[in-house]
C-alpha cells in the first residue's frame, strides 16, 4: 500500500482532569491521510479538537497518543515546509506588516537578496490587498480582518509544502473572502501545495475541498467520515450550485453538523478500525440539482 504525503495514525489528545483521575479525552482514535496536492477540509462543532489536531500537524502542540507523518518522516516540531494561518492570526506586534511578511520569506530563504526578499512579501500584500500604505503599519494599528490578511499573506509568500489553515477566512467581509479563496486556489493550482483547512462554512468547503473531513462531538471525538466533493474543476462560484452534487453534499454536511455529530458522539460509535468512511456522490440518479434541507443547528 503506498503511504499518502500525510498520515495521521491514531491520534489522541487528553489532559488531567481537575476534579478526578480518569483525564478528559478531547478526541481518540483519529486516523487520516492527505494525498500530495489534495485539498481537504475539516468541519466539525466548536471544540471537537480541530484546532489541536492541526497544530499538532504544524508541529507546535504534542498529541497524547498516535503519529503525523509528513514525507515518511515523523513530524516532530515546526517546520518552514508547513505554513500555518491560526485562528487568531498571530503576528509578530513588534514588526511591521511587511516585516512580519519579510521576516518568514528570509528565513525560508536565506540565500535571496533583500530586494528579492522585498518584491516576493510585496506579491503576496497585494494579492490581499494590503499594498497601498498599510503594509508598514503594526498588528495593533490593523483592523482584525487585515491582520488576518498579513498572516494569510506570510503563509502563503512561504511557498509551505503544506498549507495549514485554521477558519483563515472567519474576519473577513465577503467580498475580500471571495477574492482570496480564489487567489488561494490558484496558488493551489499552480503548486504541488496540499492544503488542510478547517473551516465551518459548508458552502466554501464544498467550493474550495476535494474532500470533506467530518468530526463528530467530544469528548472523544474523531473523524468519522471523510466526503468526496465530487464536482469538477475548475468551479465557478455562480455555476456550482446547480452541479447535481452540490446540495447532495451539503444536505449530507448540514445535516451531520445539526443530528448525526450528536448522534454518533461518543466512545461506543467508533468502529473498530477507526478509519473515517468514505462517502461519495458519484451516481447522479437524478441530473436536477437536490433542493436544500433546513435544519435548525441550534442545540
Ligand atoms: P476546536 O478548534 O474544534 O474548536 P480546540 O482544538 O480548540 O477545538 O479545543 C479542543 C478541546 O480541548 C476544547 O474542548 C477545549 O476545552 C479543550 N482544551 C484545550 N486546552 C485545554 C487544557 N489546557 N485543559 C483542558 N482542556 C483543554
Ligand atoms: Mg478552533
Amino acid at each position: 500500500m503506498n503511504t499518502p504525503f500525510l498520515s495521521i495514525e491514531g491520534l489522541a489528545k487528553r489532559f488531567p482532569s481537575p476534579d478526578g483521575p480518569e483525564p478528559l479525552t478531547v478526541f481518540e482514535n483519529v486516523n487520516f491521510g492527505i494525498e500530495r496536492g489534495e485539498f481537504v477540509c475539516i468541519i466539525g462543532h466548536s471544540g471537537c479538537g480541530k484546532s489541536t489536531i492541526m497544530n499538532v500537524l504544524a508541529g507546535l502542540d504534542e498529541a497524547t497518543d498516535g503519529v503525523v507523518i509528513m514525507n515518511q518522516r515523523e513530524v516532530k516540531g515546526p517546520s518552514l515546509d508547513r505554513g500555518v494561518v491560526f485562528q487568531n492570526y498571530s503576528l509578530l506586534p513588534w514588526l511591521s506588516a511587511l516585516k512580519n511578511v519579510t521576516f518568514a520569506v528570509a528565513a525560508r530563504h536565506k540565500d535571496w537578496s533583500k530586494e528579492q526578499v522585498r518584491a516576493h512579501s510585496y506579491k503576496y500584500l497585494e494579492m490581499v490587498g494590503l499594498a497601498d500604505g498599510a503594509e508598514h503599519r503594526k498588528p495593533s494599528q490593523l483592523s482584525g480582518g487585515m491582520r488576518q490578511r498579513v498572516s494569510i499573506a506570510r503563509a502563503f509568500a512561504i511557498q509551505p509544502e503544506l498549507l495549514l489553515l485554521d477558519e483563515p477566512f472567519g474576519a473577513l467581509d465577503a467580498l475580500t473572502r471571495g477574492t482570496i479563496q480564489d487567489e488561494l486556489l490558484k496558488i493551489w493550482r499552480g503548486t504541488e501545495q496540499t492544503v488542510f483547512m478547517i473551516t465551518h462554512d459548508v458552502d466554501e468547503a464544498i467550493y474550495l475541498a476535494d474532500r470533506i473531513l467530518l468530526m463528530t462531538n467530544g469528548p472523544y471525538a474523531r473523524v468519522a467520515e471523510s466526503v468526496e466533493v465530487g464536482i469538477p474543476r475548475p468551479r465557478a462560484r455562480d455555476e456550482i450550485v446547480e452541479h447535481p452534487n452540490y446540495y447532495k453534499v451539503r444536505n449530507h454536511l448540514v445535516h451531520f453538523l445539526a443530528r448525526r455529530s450528536k448522534e454518533m458522539a461518543g466512545r461506543e460509535h467508533a468502529t473498530a478500525s477507526g478509519r473515517p468512511e468514505t462517502v461519495r456522490f458519484d451516481e447522479p440518479d437524478d441530473e436536477r440539482p437536490a433542493a436544500p434541507t433546513l435544519y435548525a443547528v441550534n442545540e
